[in-house]
């Protein structure tokens, strides 16, 4: 049956990527079809049940300002916040939080339900329908045709998925899932360079089984023992607290021992890892713990988080033990920990195979190289992480819906954000392993933080229409209040004679000579915003300013402005370089350049060159193996007219 009406956008997929591609489409005014296997996983964990950290919680708070769910959806569901890093430089410091599952996907299928202009669908897609090499729609299992102008593809691990528990394996695209079995083998005829990777999990455990005063408690920010009982819990959404956090709980903490090393390697003859039952490379920076066994023999001991899944239920996420080992080492390498001794496990670890398609045959909007309109997202992409996933759902989502206005697309810079390296990382150097993101890929990390998310995008989210009026007013308030602070700090004259040296000396480490602005004070290290206005009041006999004016924005505003202070000079020089970058980074490559003709390059040069195609200097630039001065020959062949 051919379904009565046309989509502009037909998003198959409803996990971390296909849920916030289908809230962007919709929120920019394209008719969007989410088609998914089952309503009731929407936006589910597959894994841990947390989101953020170092890189990843970056990415997130991108997403929230450009107005997408992932964030809200957080401080709905988090259970557990933390600040990682809170005592080091503002660019390196990120959110996490611990994530009811049930919470979270609720608030995410709350959200997709009441979003106008979206549609939502329960049947598994096993066809794509293509008219000569543009895709027009999807086709499901029970042969309802769909018509679209543009698919987005974000099948996650499910395309011709292979899970495996020691030597059994099975098909599943995630366990208690069925496999895209149909859907993988159409992609394949098709041609589209595709490879396997895999990835695992850890067994689950029912908390009642676990001796907790055996473990190491581990609170969150804002509550007393945690790292900052001081500061309130933190908040993952621009919005701020809009939506109240529900109750906070604490994670635990147990450790490996030798005896749980000895289980884990008597049990390597039957790995699927080790045996090469499993083809797909798995994420390094994820190992299963029979990986990290194998890989640091040396260390007698490792450190497992025991994370809460949620509020409404007993189950612990185990983080540090994901593995593919046969059910009884499982048991018997669980129950070797202190605390755990009695641990009854509720699901078995495993490791699961998946198609992922080179991200190399991808156009910088995500849109694939063969075949127009058909966009790929999340880990088909050959990424892990559910922030990696979110980010890039809304990325292909909002391309797709500014291809059926009409517009060209929009690819933010690697200067301008984490979604910017991702994507160019992705499309550019391909991956050989799951790709997942750190704070160390962004050359230009310092201006990327979390805290200035919403200055580097918020506006050119709206500008597409993906940021809704409330946001527009809440980041506009933030803006004006941040750039009065600063011009009042810019204006505001401390002058000596007023100030007894005392008082700068406390304040200030040595006493000044001559008058300065407040900006400039602040910029010193070691001076901190709070004990600066309140001398600069004393100096002036009045009450505390700037917490009358700036109200309930205080925090906010201040951070900014102390950032602005203390980094500025960090900042500009970080700006002259993305400058000098910036003059060729933009610079087209022709299409039809033969790289075998430009002798002047290295072989292994012309041959990357010629297999990746990249648009741009810049990208070319970021190739693996491409050195600068391969660039240089190469500009220098295209300034005499190649
Ligand atoms: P998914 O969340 O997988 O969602 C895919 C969605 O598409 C599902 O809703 C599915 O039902 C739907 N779908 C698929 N095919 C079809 C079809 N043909 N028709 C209709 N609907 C379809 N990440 C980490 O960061 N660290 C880890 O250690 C880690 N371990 C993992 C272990 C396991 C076992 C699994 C399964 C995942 C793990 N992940 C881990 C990865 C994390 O779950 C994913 O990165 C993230 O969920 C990817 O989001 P996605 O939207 O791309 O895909």
């Amino acid at each position: 049956m051919l379904y009565p009406q046309e989509f502009d956008v037909i998003v198959v997929g409803g996990g971390h990527a296909g849920t916030e591609a289908a809230l962007a489409a919709a929120r920019m005014g394209s008719k969007t079809l989410l088609l998914t296997h089952n309503i009731e996983t929407l936006g589910q964990m597959s894994c841990n049940p947390s989101i953020g950290g170092i890189g990843k919680g970056h990415l997130v708070k991108e997403v929230d300002a450009l107005g997408g769910a992932m964030a809200l959806a957080t401080d709905e569901g988090g259970i557990q916040f933390r600040i990682l890093n809170s005592s080091k430089g503002p660019a390196v410091r990120a959110t996490r939080a611990q994530a009811d599952r049930i919470l979270y996907k609720a608030a995410i299928r709350r959200m997709l339900e009441n979003q106008p202009n979206l549609w939502l669908f329960q049947q598994a897609v096993d066809d794509l329908m293509i008219e000569g090499d543009r895709v027009v729609g999807a086709v499901t299992q029970v042969g309802i045709q769909f018509r679209g102008r543009t698919v987005v593809l974000t099948a996650g691990t499910f395309l011709d998925g292979k899970i495996h528990v020691g030597l059994n394996n099975y098909a599943a695209g995630r366990a208690g899932d069925p496999p895209a079995v149909s859907l993988s083998a159409r992609l394949k005829e098709l041609k589209l360079p595709q490879a396997r990777l895999k990835t695992g999990t850890p067994p689950r455990i029912d908390g009642l089984s676990i001796d907790y005063s055996k473990c190491t408690i581990q609170p969150g920010d804002g509550v007393a023992g945690g790292m900052n009982p001081d500061l309130p819990v933190p908040v993952f959404s621009f919005m701020g607290r809009a939506i109240p956090h529900p109750q906070q709980v604490p994670c635990w903490i147990t450790h490996t021992n030798e005896r749980t090393h000895d289980i884990i390697r008597s049990g390597f003859d039957r790995s699927p890892m080790f045996t090469g039952k499993i083809e797909g490379v798995g994420p390094r920076y994820c190992p299963s713990v029979e990986d990290k066994i194998n890989r640091f023999a040396d260390k007698d001991s490792h450190q497992i988080f025991l994370e809460p899944e949620g509020l409404t239920t007993h189950e612990v996420y185990p983080n540090g033990i994901s593995t593919s080992l046969p059910f009884d080492i499982q048991y018997d390498l669980v129950r070797s920990m202190a605390g755990m001794e009695n641990a009854h496990i509720i699901r078995p670890g495993y490791a699961i195979e998946y198609d992922y398609f080179d991200p190399r045959s991808l156009k910088n909007s995500f849109e694939t190289k063969q075949i127009q309109g058909l966009f790929f997202a999340g880990q088909i992409n050959g990424t892990t992480g559910y922030e990696e996933a979110a980010a890039q759902g809304l990325f292909a989502g909002l391309n797709a819906a500014l291809q059926c206005r009409g517009e060209d697309a929009w690819l933010p810079r690697r200067d301008e954000a984490y979604l910017g390296v991702l994507v160019d990382d992705l499309v550019t150097q391909g991956v050989t392993e799951p790709y997942r993101m750190f704070t160390s890929r962004a050359e230009f990390r310092l201006q990327l933080r979390e805290d200035n998310a919403d200055a580097r995008l918020t506006e050119a989210g709206r500008k597409m229409g993906l940021v809704d009026d409330a946001r527009w007013e809440a980041f506009n308030r933030k803006r004006e209040a941040v750039s009065r602070e600063t011009e009042r700090l810019k204006t505001t004259w401390v002058n000596p004679r007023n100030l007894p040296p005392i008082e700068s000396e406390r304040v200030l480490g040595k006493a000044i000579e001559h008058e300065h602005n407040l900006f400039d004070l602040l910029r010193r290290p070691g001076v901190h915003y709070d004990a600066l206005m309140a001398m600069n009041d004393r100096q002036h006999h009045h009450a505390d300013v700037s917490r009358e004016t700036l109200g309930d924005l205080h925090a906010t505003v201040v951070e900014q402005v102390e950032i602005a202070a203390k980094y500025s000079g960090y900042i500009d020089r970080q700006k002259i370089e993305v400058e000098r970058a910036a003059s060729y980074e933009g610079l087209k490559l022709p299409a039809d350049l033969d790289y075998l003709q430009v002798t002047a390059l290295s072989f292994e040069a012309r041959q990357k060159l010629s297999q990746h195609r990249p648009e741009t200097l810049g990208q070319a630039a970021r190739i693996s193996g491409i050195t600068p001065a391969s660039i240089s020959l190469l500009l220098i062949h295209l300034k005499k007219g190649g």
